[in-house]
């Protein structure tokens, strides 16, 4: 994978502990990505992994999962971790099925939780 490959990070409220500690284990393979991020989940990246270079977009629940699909509509975004919170009910749960639909159309690679991203992950460290 290019060097410039963009990887897109988002994670629900129950599971940015989760994205944060991930982002910590896995800093120096998302390193070779450009880092794309929805508002709350890039600013606990950024926190946890102060050498990453991360680009915040507004948060999930005021379009940032729209922005985030846009930009794998236009093949700005390769690859997609999202760790999707499946317990709590969310107001933008129409944008969260958009955008999961959208890496489905576009055929990207798309983590929806910890254990398929780690596979994920694993593969780009060759
Ligand atoms: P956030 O958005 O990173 O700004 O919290 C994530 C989401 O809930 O979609």
């Amino acid at each position: 994978m290019s060097a410039t490959a963009c990887i897109a990070l988002i994670a629900h409220d129950q599971k940015k502990d989760d994205m944060a500690d991930f982002a910590r284990h896995h800093q120096d393979a998302l390193a070779r990505f450009r880092i794309v991020a929805t508002g709350t989940t890039g600013g606990r990246v950024q926190d946890a992994c102060p050498e990453l270079e991360v680009t915040r977009l507004k948060s999930g629940p005021l379009g940032g999962d729209q922005q985030i699909g846009a930009m794998i509509a236009t093949g700005e975004v390769d690859m997609l971790i999202f760790f999707i919170d499946p317990l709590s009910a969310l107001p933008h749960d129409v944008d969260v099925k958009a955008l999961t639909r959208l890496a489905t159309v576009y055929d990207i690679p798309m983590a929806l939780n910890r254990a398929t991203a780690e596979k994920l992950i694993d593969f780009q460290k060759d």
